[in-house]
């Protein structure tokens, strides 16, 4: 009953929640995770949608940066290459909940890894690849519009910082963006499957650091409940979801992860 569990939820201090979810990590090795913003934020990289999110304290930039305006407008094209050139992900290190990500999967229990995020820093942190789902692509490639091609993010910015304020595709001329999902644009077809299936297919289902507004990505957690899933939210902020959530945590990722992790799998060093 899921309206029983708001209750028990509502009645958990802290501590016992955590404890919780620490034994419903140790006793399955079915864990799907989404993760958002908010496990990047320790890193140095600013969310979108929290207080301080770069969306909500400036909602004119996020309808800028639609497709179809970047498509129509170089002026929107030239600055969204200085906006990547310059972003703080460049230099940003994987923090102790990237890591503590990494030490469950080690442990065997991680199904899938879904990120909303585009820094590539659970890769960075030693996730493997093969089992990260990034529903919104990837910063650190650039794709052609007409034809395709994927180049490696530095190599364009190179181009940019050598003068060319909006580099066209160097095999077709087409117009090139990150190879990320904007606004206006649906997302790939084939990885919001294997996301779906990775909902749908776990018995542990972590939502961390995501507000849970953007759909699809947040649906998942639709699937994953339909599923028969337990659903735990760790975000520092109320979420949609919090209502049917087996439990929610608000701690700070970086320091909350680590611990229920090494509670569920014990230290390793
Ligand atoms: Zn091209």
């Amino acid at each position: 009953m899921r309206g029983a569990s708001v209750e028990f939820v509502d009645s958990m201090t802290a501590a016992q929640a955590e404890e919780q979810v620490a034994s419903w990590l140790r006793t399955t090795d079915r864990v799907t995770v989404l993760t958002g913003a908010g496990i990047s934020t320790e890193s140095g990289i600013p969310d979108f949608r929290g207080p301080q999110g770069v969306w909500t304290k400036d909602p004119a930039a996020a309808a800028l940066f639609t497709i179809q305006n970047y498509v129509a407008d170089p002026e929107i094209r030239i600055r969204a290459w200085r906006t990547r050139r310059d972003s703080p992900a460049w230099t940003a290190e994987p923090n102790a909940g990237h890591r503590a990500l990494v030490e469950l999967e080690r442990a065997g229990k991680l199904r899938a890894l879904v990120t909303q995020n585009i820094d590539e820093l659970h890769q960075l942190a030693g996730s493997d690849p093969d089992l990260v789902i990034e529903v919104h692509g990837t910063m650190r490639w650039a794709g052609c519009l007409d034809c395709g091609l994927r180049t490696p993010m530095p190599e364009v910015l190179a181009r940019v910082e050598a003068g060319e304020a909006d580099p066209p595709c160097l095999r077709c001329g087409g117009i090139q963006k990150s190879a990320t999902i904007s606004f206006g644009q649906s997302l790939d077809a084939a990885v919001l499957a294997a996301a779906t299936r990775a909902a749908t297919d776990c018995a542990l289902f972590l939502a961390i650091g995501t507000s849970l507004q953007v759909y699809p990505a947040a649906g998942l957690c639709d699937y994953a409940v339909g599923a028969g899933a337990r659903l735990v939210v760790i975000n520092a902020e109320p979420t949609p979801y919090d209502e049917v959530a087996d439990a929610v945590l608000r701690a700070p990722i970086g320091e909350l992860l680590p611990r229920l992790v090494s509670a569920a799998v014990g230290a390793r060093d």
